[in-house]
């Protein structure tokens, strides 16, 4: 590291400590030619995948969106944002582990899909319906955004369930989805 003092190259480590969150690095090192101190910082570099829409575009990957989309159908369901967090965390990470360098929409979305499951029935089949039609969490975000207008209360017609929660078995997410293959 190239000392911001004398612009010597060669340095020596005083000093390591390991960030809170066990993600960083910080050390303090001593520029061998002035002894001026100075402190570096090592950070993992995450790169996320990029995400192919439907229509071939292809945008980063955004946590904020997946978490509106989830907002979006989790309305006036018991759960909570410390929940719906957690789902984004782990579609963020299973994003971050695929081995291709891009991912479909259509695979976050069915990502999405699975994890509500588990979580609320109706959550699960308005994502499911609603996401079927778009396809795109954007292009689902960006809908409902125009529906609801300022106010906080969605009240489009797709986003009502398709199938009362218990008695009919959910649609299955899959049937209509065509997996794109990412070149
Ligand atoms: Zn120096």
């Amino acid at each position: 590291m190239r000392c911001p003092y004398c612009a010597h190259m060669e340095d020596r480590v005083l000093d390591t400590r390991i960030g809170r969150e066990g993600d960083s690095i910080r050390r303090r090192r001593e520029c061998l030619k002035c002894h001026g101190r100075f402190t570096t910082m090592e950070t993992l570099l995450q790169v996320y995948p990029l995400i192919v829409k439907k229509d071939g575009r292809r945008e980063p990957f955004s946590k904020e969106k997946v978490l509106k989309g989830i907002q979006a159908a989790c309305q006036k369901r018991p759960v909570s944002l410390a929940q719906m967090e957690q789902i984004v965390e782990r579609v963020a990470k299973w994003v971050l582990s695929r081995p291709e360098r891009e991912v479909t929409s259509e695979a976050v979305g069915q990502k999405v899909v699975k994890e509500l499951r588990l979580l609320d029935d109706v959550a699960y089949v308005r994502f499911a319906s609603v996401y079927q039609t778009f396809r795109d969490v954007g292009e689902f975000v960006s809908h409902l955004e125009g529906e609801a207008g300022e106010g906080d209360e969605v009240s489009s017609d797709e986003l009502r369930p398709v199938a009362s929660a218990g008695e009919e078995s959910p649609p299955k997410a899959k049937t209509k989805l065509k997996p794109e293959t990412p070149e």
